[in-house]
């Protein structure tokens, strides 16, 4: 298992799309500038399609822009097609993102393309990233959503997914991330396609997983996958995000639970927890209706816990240490 583990919250882009309400500007930025200041060092900060299909993400290039100016933070954005690489790039992201549903059904239905539009797409941007000046090259990952299964079309077979994966790199990803859409995986499964497809591309081009806890999953499917030899773990903030196709269910697996569960196992973070618990609170200040998860929130930290129960330093003592 690695030493470091990067977090990678996604709350501003995978949480806030989802929801019914508009996060104002100005208290994204404040979310964004707190997180990092807590010691997260890398944010999903927006994502670059059309206001007229998510006017949550309206203000995503005035975001990029803003975090770009936090020291140290990788600025990542999710882009669906070549256009909104462009505007991503433009605004000086660090690292875009696109989705390609394994299943074409849900590819079909969510971006409206079929696997070989998704991946003429992948190939104009590669094109894009590379005419780029040396330094501003953002890192290009294909995020292969749906990966553990389909709300439309159930079970998706894992050699498809492996082909998936090897389509994306071919087409120019530099790397690829497994994405638990829907909430459907399990560990055994998680382990089993991490290995499968690291088999196909290469152990360096699958660093990272997007776990939803749908259904409660989500913290031993992380393990699963650190087990596995992942070194990046996206998250959000009080889990927000939500599901539409499960009414209640929570959405990505919570940022604060999974900092304390690294933590506390010993393993380094760089994020200070009893600050990252406090950012809880300018998140709620402006979702004021939206429902917010997390254990550790509500538990607290436990009686005299001073991170990694005696296995190195404590938690507020920790050098920022480079991924
Ligand atoms: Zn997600």
């Amino acid at each position: 298992m690695t030493q470091f583990v990067l977090i990678s919250e996604v709350g501003p882009r995978d949480g806030l799309q989802s929801l019914k309400s508009i996060m104002p500007t100005a208290a994204k930025k404040a979310w964004i500038e707190a997180e990092a200041a807590a010691g997260v060092r890398e944010i999903e900060v927006g994502s670059f399609v059309p206001p007229t299909l998510l006017p949550q993400m309206a203000d995503a290039a005035e975001i990029v822009a803003h975090a770009c100016t936090i020291p140290g933070l990788t600025v990542a954005a999710l882009v669906p097609n070549l256009f909104g690489a462009r505007n991503a790039i433009a605004a000086g992201a660090h690292k875009i993102s696109l989705p390609l549903s394994v299943s074409e059904t849900h590819s079909l239905k969510n971006l409206r393309r079929s696997h070989d539009q998704v991946l003429d797409e992948v190939r104009a941007i590669a094109a894009l990233v590379a005419e780029q000046p040396e330094g501003k090259r953002p890192h290009f990952e294909g995020g292969l959503a749906t990966a553990f299964g389909c709300t439309l079309e159930g079970a998706v077979a894992e050699d498809q997914v492996v082909r998936m994966a090897a389509a994306l790199i071919e087409a120019g990803c530099a790397e690829v991330g497994l994405s638990d859409t829907t909430g459907y995986a399990n560990p055994a499964q998680v382990k089993r396609l991490i290995r499968r497809v690291r088999a196909e591309v290469g152990a360096q081009r699958l660093t990272g997983v997007h776990l939803h806890n749908t259904r409660g999953l989500g913290l031993a499917n992380a393990l699963a996958a650190l087990e596995e030899g992942i070194t990046t773990l996206d998250a959000s903030l009080g889990g927000i995000g939500g599901c539409p196709f499960a009414p209640g269910a929570s959405g990505n697996i919570v940022t604060e639970d999974l900092a304390f569960m690294l933590d506390s196992m010993g393993l380094d973070t760089g994020i200070d927890l009893e600050r990252l618990l406090a950012v809880r609170e300018i998140v709620k200040a402006a979702l004021p209706d939206e429902q917010l998860y997390g254990f550790t929130p509500d538990a607290g930290l436990p009686l005299g816990y001073r991170g990694g129960w005696g296995l190195g330093p404590t938690s507020s003592s920790h050098s920022p240490s480079t991924p």
